[in-house]
């Protein structure tokens, strides 16, 4: 069983970082009120200047909290049903500041692999995708994949039957262990 786990929004709970960083030089948002994945457009924000901004909280990432306690045993146990990479989307120049967040948090992982953009992430070859992005998971399920979507305020209208929704990381377990 290959297992392309995600980092931003599934391990590491970056969001609350760029709030932070956007409630000091814009009107304030909070986490609940990001119902959608483009939510960018909703508060007058530039995509890019997001994009941006949320590679600038890597570079502070031991800021970065996590999204929930005890990953590093969670993916512990997810290591010993199948290989587990870490897969995520991301400006180049981040990842070196991402393995340090998941060493210091020590996750457990087998490989690490960078990709352009979100839904490229479909045309590798993995079994499940554990991501909170509803783009990515609507990509995995064109590609037959088995899907894990890690729940989240800007995933919650995607309701496909298909998709195996959880809240807790550890759910995915017994969900692999059935597929
Ligand atoms: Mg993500």
């Amino acid at each position: 069983m290959r297992i392309a786990l995600d980092v931003d929004g599934v391990l590491a709970d970056v969001i609350i970082s760029w709030l932070n960083y956007n409630n000091s030089i814009r009107p304030e948002i909070s986490k609940h009120q990001i119902t959608s994945w483009e939510f960018w457009n909703n508060f007058n924000i530039d995509r890019y200047d997001f994009y941006t901004e949320l590679s600038s909280c890597w570079k502070n990432w031991s800021s970065i909290p996590t999204t929930e306690k005890n990953l590093s045993s969670i993916t512990k146990s997810l290591t010993e049903i199948g290989q587990v990479d870490i897969v995520t989307a991301r400006e180049r120049s981040t990842n070196s500041f991402v393995k340090s967040w998941l060493d210091h948090h020590e996750i457990t992982y087998d490989n690490y692999v960078s990709v352009i953009d979100g839904p490229m992430k479909a045309d590798l070859d993995y079994d499940v995708f554990i991501d909170d992005s509803p783009l990515n998971a609507k990509k995995f399920l064109t590609h037959k994949k088995n899907v894990i979507l890690y729940s989240q305020p800007w995933n919650q209208n995607l309701s496909e039957n298909n998709i195996n929704r959880i809240s807790n990381l550890s759910e995915a377990i017994k969900i692999i262990k059935s597929f």
